[in-house]
């Protein structure tokens, strides 16, 4: 079953003292409630093994924000899935717009990252989207088709344990959100090609969240399309008030 999910990224914020801060903020706001929605924080990589214990895992869980393409060995600097996975993170962000840009990450290494979470039991968060020069020119789609060949070239199986963003490089971190139209549209074209790759029904099982200026004001509005499943949030994520703002537009 797909389910609605809130996810955040912390991306290269908060000291490993500010990030417990915020983890147990998240946390303690969540604590007097079900959340109607899953509920992930993705952190960078030396706060997992703080946060992970400080949570409730029946509430919220824990992911990195990379993990590298190499299983494991002289890879300086890198970390490996196996070592996401042994924090006690469950999850971990592939393919964000600002890894494939600023590190040159390409459809084929991250079709390695994105085995490599699976085979380490880690839930691939694998986001997609297109520049504004890509969107103006109307190749959205294209762009789209082509970078989500990393998870198409899964087994159905595994398929089905990735959740998927789109993230429109034009609304992340600027304050432009897709409208909820524009939203719409992309999700359900990416849900289309899942059916023509698989079928309908794994198409429909999968988690689709939109992700650019999501805030607790534009959350309801976007989550409100059929096939908008939930929200990747940055910025917003940053602070526990307007995270949980966010979470509670599934109320
Ligand atoms: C992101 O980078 O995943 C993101 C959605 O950022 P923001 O919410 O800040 O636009």
């Amino acid at each position: 079953m797909r389910k609605n999910i809130v996810a955040g990224n912390w991306k290269m914020n908060k000291t490993l003292q500010e990030g417990i801060a915020l983890a147990k903020e998240v946390n303690e706001l969540l604590a007097g409630e079900q959340p109607a929605c899953d509920v992930i924080i993705c952190t960078p990589f030396i706060h997992l093994a703080s946060v992970v214990p400080l949570v409730d895992p029946t509430k919220i869980g824990v992911g990195a924000e990379n993990c590298a393409d190499k299983e494991s060995g002289a890879y300086t600097g890198e970390v490996s899935a196996a070592m996401v996975a042994s924090t006690g993170a469950k999850y971990v962000i592939l393919g964000h717009s600002e890894r494939r840009a600023y590190y040159h990450e390409t459809v084929d290494m991250l079709t390695e990252k994105v085995k490599l979470a699976l085979a380490n039991g880690l839930t691939p968060i694998f986001c997609v989207g297109e520049v504004l020069q890509e969107r103006e020119a109307g190749k959205q789609n294209e762009v789209v088709a082509t970078q989500l060949a990393s998870v198409l070239a899964l087994s159905p199986a595994d398929f089905s344990k990735v959740i998927l963003a789109y993230e429109p490089v034009w609304a992340i971190g600027t304050g432009k959100t897709a409208t909820p139209q524009q939203a719409q549209e992309m999700h359900a074209f990416i849900r289309g090609v899942i059916a023509g790759y698989y079928d309908e029904d794994v198409a429909d099982n999968c988690s689709i969240l939109y992700g650019g200026s999501c805030k607790p004001s534009n959350a309801r509005e976007l989550f409100a399309n059929p096939d908008v499943d939930g929200g990747l949030i940055g910025g917003a994520a940053l602070k526990a008030a307007d995270f949980k703002g966010i979470i509670d537009a599934f109320k």
